[in-house]
């Protein structure tokens, strides 16, 4: 996936309206799952992907697209198993149902399944990926301690990994994202730069995306979130301009200069 594939994704998951998306706000079912019962309707390629379809459209009620987008995960997964594609957009769009009707327990149950199936299929790369979203999702839930424990590992595999597998926006801006929504700006901050350079390839769209998403993040977090807090910190995150400048910095930051110390002090927020 994309940097901004993911970014759009989890930006879904803290504000359903901020990102467009390609399913109106229609409120009549498709013709797959018309007249069909979610609880009985058969496991057919056909009505799975029409329930994927009724999940996501935003005009449903929200009864409709939970249990449509329950029955297109579970059948396709039944089906084809848990890394098949058809199941991998079934299970992200039954999460992001979960979560925004504040099911987030159960969302963080979709992405355990997706990283327990990533890391058998021996795939480091796409494991790491997972991992990301398990820690974002954990963090959305209100469990903190467990997904600091997550970007922790995800974090040493990537240090510990060749080129970072490729995945470096993905995994320092759901480090950088776990941090902030805990009130943790200043480790946010060394999150993004300290290896700032990494961070270069990704274009203004990109930044301004991850901007708002780490704002939004620090803005709708958990009240009930337990991790000792910056003084102040809540309120200088939930701006995304400040996010912005820092990322801005981040793709002025030349290749090499990573992981230095005068790099991780460059943060403002
Ligand atoms: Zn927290």
């Amino acid at each position: 996936m994309s940097t901004l594939g993911w970014l759009r994704s989890v930006m879904r998951l803290v504000e359903p309206r901020a990102v467009a998306s390609s399913v109106r706000a229609a409120t009549g079912p498709p013709a797959g799952v018309a007249g069909l019962d979610p609880i009985t309707a058969p496991a057919d390629p056909e009505v799975i992907a029409a329930a994927i379809i009724r999940a996501r459209q935003s005009g449903a009620d929200a009864e409709s697209r939970l249990l449509w987008g329950r029955f297109a995960y579970r059948a396709a997964v039944r089906r084809w198993g848990l890394l098949h594609p058809v199941s991998v957009r079934a299970g992200s769009v039954y999460q992001r149902v979960l979560t925004e009707q504040a099911l987030t327990f159960d969302a963080v149950r979709v992405c355990e399944q997706r990283l327990a199936a990533d890391e058998e299929s021996g795939d480091p790369r796409t494991a790491l990926a997972s991992r990301c979203r398990f820690a974002v999702a954990l963090h959305r839930d209100g469990q903190c301690d467990l997904a600091d424990e997550q970007i922790v590992g995800v974090l040493r595999r990537w240090h510990a990994s060749p080129q970072g597998y490729g995945q470096a926006e993905m995994v320092l801006l759901a480090a950088a994202g776990v941090y902030a929504g805990c009130g943790r700006t200043g480790q946010a901050v060394q999150a993004l730069t300290r290896d700032g350079a990494y961070l270069a390839q990704m274009d203004a769209r990109c930044r301004r995306l991850a901007a708002r998403w780490l704002a939004s993040v620090v803005r709708t977090h958990p009240r009930w979130c337990t991790q000792p807090h910056n003084p102040g910190g809540q309120d200088r995150g939930g701006d995304s301009g400040n996010w912005l400048a820092v990322l801005d910095r981040c793709t002025a930051t030349p290749r090499g200069a990573g992981q230095t110390a005068g790099v991780a002090r460059r943060g403002g927020v």
